[in-house]
């Protein structure tokens, strides 16, 4: 018997999770089951962030969390329910499985299995964002090392336990070489450790192209977070619809179990919607807590029962369908058909699936870190960058130069073209006159300048080299 946190949600959550929940706990599944309340009635009550800290207990109890889909109230300083479960608890890999289910769920690419490991903490989802000028605001792309060791480990894992062939990663690293640099070098120390699993690495533009159009080209799927919030949207839609697929987000203590969809609100209340995406997401929990057989037994029935016709609106065709049923008469019909297997679609086997127990991260030694200049970013309303950098030399010490200026990263003095569209906001990079130590003095030297000469710094940004290696971007034309 596992005890396990549930929330209802909002939308059409109630009605997936009871359907869900029946299905289970017909084939056997040994749960007991905390229900708390999260979503929008949490919101409105004047809690930001959905949850209150009694839920919180419950779930860091229990450990295993089953959620229907929330709705986050319009209007600001509502925070992501999901956005901050996932990085409160430490939930580092979201697993999202996408499978057609061709000919009985009509789909344009009918051999497609992919399975997307999406990266779920960091990226641009730290949240951490700041308006500096009047024109220009900005979002921190944090990548962490820890970070990608763990996903890029559970990608190969994950693909060793399924016996799956490939495991292909997608970056943007020719543009962000040093964020997506370091994910993309991180899949290729890690991806020696497995020689028997074939790997390889498609820029995300191209590569997301090419899943969209032959998807049968690709098996397990590793990137950030960002690509994949997107692409598994991508993924689980062309296979026939968003509310077909589940999702895992699995940490080191918790995991959280979900479908990939929303509380679809205008659907709320009728008996329509599908509660596969929910069901996928509580096969997965079976599956990670040990109990394979359950799990296995209600993906066959499911299987059976899209193969027999029995479809919701959704999914719905008359080409490809028998009956249009609502959510209450498939979750009966499934679990009419536990025990058995689909015909034409492959039956599952998941003996093996259960959870994936990882290293810990293991910190590497400190590398030798060298302070070689400083970035300034001032806040600048001129618009002739020959004009500003005479303004910023008056803040050169006798050992620290202007050695560069750019305005959204692309290089405006010295030598810049005048066609270059400026804003308000300018990065002054600031290197020694030798090649001497730069120390953070000299860095405060230059804003306390910046301050005598009334200019409106808005941050600086340490230029590092790493073991010898320039660890920052140049200007783009530098
Ligand atoms: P959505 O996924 O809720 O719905 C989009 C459309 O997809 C629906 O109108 C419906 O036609 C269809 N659909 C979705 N799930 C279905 C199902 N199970 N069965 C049948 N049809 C289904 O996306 P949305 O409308 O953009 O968002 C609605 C709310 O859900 C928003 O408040 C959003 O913030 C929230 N949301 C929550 C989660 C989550 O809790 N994990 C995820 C995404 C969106």
């Amino acid at each position: 018997m596992k005890r396990i946190t549930i929330a209802k949600g909002d939308g059409i959550g109630p009605e997936i999770m009871d359907a869900t929940l029946k299905i289970i706990f017909a084939a056997g599944a040994q749960l007991e089951i905390d229900e708390i309340q999260v979503g929008e009635k949490v919101y409105l009550e004047g809690n930001t962030s959905g949850i209150s800290a009694e839920s919180w207990d419950i779930i860091r109890r229990n450990k295993i969390f089953l959620k229907a889909p929330i709705t986050t109230p319009q209007g600001g300083g509502y925070k992501s329910l999901n956005v901050t479960t996932r990085k409160f608890l430490g939930l580092y890999a979201n697993v999202r499985p996408c499978m057609s289910l061709h000919p009985f769920v009509s789909t344009k690419h009918p051999i497609m299995d992919i399975v997307i490991v999406r990266e779920n903490e960091e990226d641009l989802y730290a949240g951490i964002e700041h308006q500096q000028t009047d024109e220009v605001v900005q979002c921190l792309k944090l990548i962490s090392r820890p970070g990608c060791e763990k996903i890029v480990r559970y990608a190969f894992e994950y693909a060793k336990q399924q016996n799956r062939k490939k495991v292909t990663c997608f970056t943007k690293d020719n543009i962000m070489k040093q964020t997506d640099g370091l994910f993309h070098q991180v899949f290729d120390e890690i991806a020696k450790e497995y020689p028997e699993i074939e790997n390889e690495h498609w820029i995300i533009d191209i590569g997301a192209a090419k899943m969209a159009d032959t998807p049968e080209a690709f098996d397990v799927i590793v990137m950030p977070n960002l690509y994949g919030d997107v692409l598994s949207d991508v993924a689980a839609q062309i296979t026939g619809s968003v509310g077909l697929a589940g999702s895992a987000n699995i940490g080191e203590e918790c995991s959280m179990f979900e479908a990939i969809h929303g509380s679809a609100p205008r659907r709320a209340g009728q008996n329509v919607a599908n509660p596969s995406g929910l069901l996928q997401g509580a096969i997965m929990m079976l599956n990670h807590i040990g109990q394979t057989e359950v799990a296995e037994k209600v993906q066959n029935a499911w299987l059976k029962t899209l193969e027999d016709g029995i479809h919701t609106y959704d999914i719905y065709k008359e080409s490809t369908s028998k009956q249009k049923v609502g959510t209450q008469e498939f979750a009966d019909a499934v679990i009419a058909n536990l025990g058995q297997k689909p015909a034409l679609l492959k039956a599952v086997s998941y003996a093996n699936n259960t959870a994936l127990h990882l290293p810990p991260y293991q910190r590497k030694p400190a590398a030798n870190k060298q302070l070689v200049g400083v970035d300034i970013f001032v806040h600048w309303e001129g618009l002739n960058p020959n004009e500003l950098a005479e303004t910023i030399k008056k803040i050169e010490t006798y050992d620290m130069n202007l050695s560069m200026i750019t305005n959204r990263g692309i290089k405006v003095w010295p030598d810049g073209f005048k066609e270059t569209f400026c804003t308000d906001h300018w990065r002054c990079r600031f290197k020694p006159k030798e090649k001497q130590t730069v120390t953070k003095e000299h860095v405060v030297n230059l804003l306390q300048n910046a301050i005598l000469h009334n200019i409106d710094t808005i941050k600086t940004e340490n230029l590092y080299e790493f073991d010898g290696k320039a660890a920052y971007s140049l200007g783009q034309g530098q």
